[in-house]
């Protein structure tokens, strides 16, 4: 869109959000409209493994054996990842940081790069209905369709719309006790960062439950007026 306006200052992002809340969708929307680059831990550290460059390397050892990569690490990583002239618009961070020492260390990494996070933005949402949304889901085993028993049946009841089969699938991953498990350790994992990044004034809570564009609205105002 008009993202010309911001090319003089790079629009650094921390995403926050618990599996579910749409953050791969929205990062991918903040991307096109501000000519941002999502950089996702997981992406980069295998890119950096592939490409074989010192960091990379040192992360594929530990990888190998089974380690947890370290931070010092990851910061490489990203120290290298920055330098490329596609992040000169900004970076959206996703999977990094996850504690209060990983923001630090973030912190300091950006400041040494002349830039520096303008919004950290969580994406909230309603435990009890993330759970809803996330426990009904099924799909057709026979041709993947989607669907979910309350927000979208197939018009005969235990038949596939599409091909008609009525074998479906629900991931086990998907059910109640793990969605709230899973919600119940991003609340706790993330509490320390929210507090980082609301301590500098750069929090920005988005209502992730709302319709994807009110969302994605919701969070390009918080991006422009970081900018502006
Ligand atoms: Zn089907």
């Amino acid at each position: 869109m008009d993202g010309n306006r911001f090319s003089d200052r790079p629009a650094d992002l921390v995403l926050l959000g618990p599996p579910g809340a749409g953050k791969g969708t929205q990062a991918r929307l903040l991307q096109e409209r501000f000519g941002l680059v999502q950089l996702s831990t997981g992406d980069l550290l295998r890119e950096a493994v592939a490409a074989g460059t010192p960091a990379g390397r040192a992360a594929g050892e530990v990888m190998a054996s089974g380690g947890l990569v370290s931070d010092e690490i990851v910061i490489a990583i990203l120290r290298d990842r920055l330098a490329a002239p596609d992040t000169a618009r900004g970076a959206i961070f996703d999977g990094f940081p996850r504690t209060a020492v990983q923001a630090e260390a973030l912190d300091a990494l950006l400041a040494d790069a002349g830039r520096g996070i303008v919004a950290a933005i969580s994406l909230e949402v309603d435990d009890a209905a993330m759970v809803e949304r996330i426990v009904g889901r099924s799909t057709c085993a026979g041709c993947g369709e989607g669907y979910h028993d309350s927000f979208k049946r197939p018009a005969e009841p235990g038949v596939c719309d599409r091909c008609g089969g009525t074998a479906f699938k629900r991931r086990a991953d998907d059910a109640a006790e793990t969605v709230g498990a899973r919600l119940t350790a991003y609340h706790a994992q993330t509490a320390p960062l929210i507090d980082h990044y609301a301590g500098q004034g750069l929090l920005s809570r988005v209502d992730a439950m709302a319709p994807i564009d009110e969302v994605t609205a919701a969070m390009a105002a918080v991006v422009e007026t970081a900018l502006a």
